[in-house]
């Protein structure tokens, strides 16, 4: 964290270091981790993502059981500090 400002700006993301800016066209941001979605499609892309990243971890049993999600309705956390929405 050396290369972190101190003190931190405003709507600095946690899981990537990094100002991230959100608005009134911002899809969601992470209360926690103050990561920025700014659409749905990036939202479900990155949950995606964390579970391929998942599947190489795992068994296929388990692999076969963790679903992509097409919608975010389908998202309860957040694909980069993993705290609830
Ligand atoms: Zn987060």
């Amino acid at each position: 964290m050396d290369d972190w400002p101190d003190p931190l700006p405003d709507d600095w993301c946690w899981s990537h270091g990094r100002v991230e800016h959100d608005d009134e066209n911002t899809y969601r941001a992470c209360m926690e981790c103050s990561h920025v979605f700014q659409t749905e499609a990036d939202l479900i892309r990155d949950h995606n993502a964390q579970l391929a990243d998942m599947r190489t971890r795992h068994s296929e049993e388990a692999s076969a059981e963790m679903h992509d999600a097409t919608s975010a309705a389908e998202i309860w956390t957040c694909p980069h500090c993993i705290h609830d929405f």
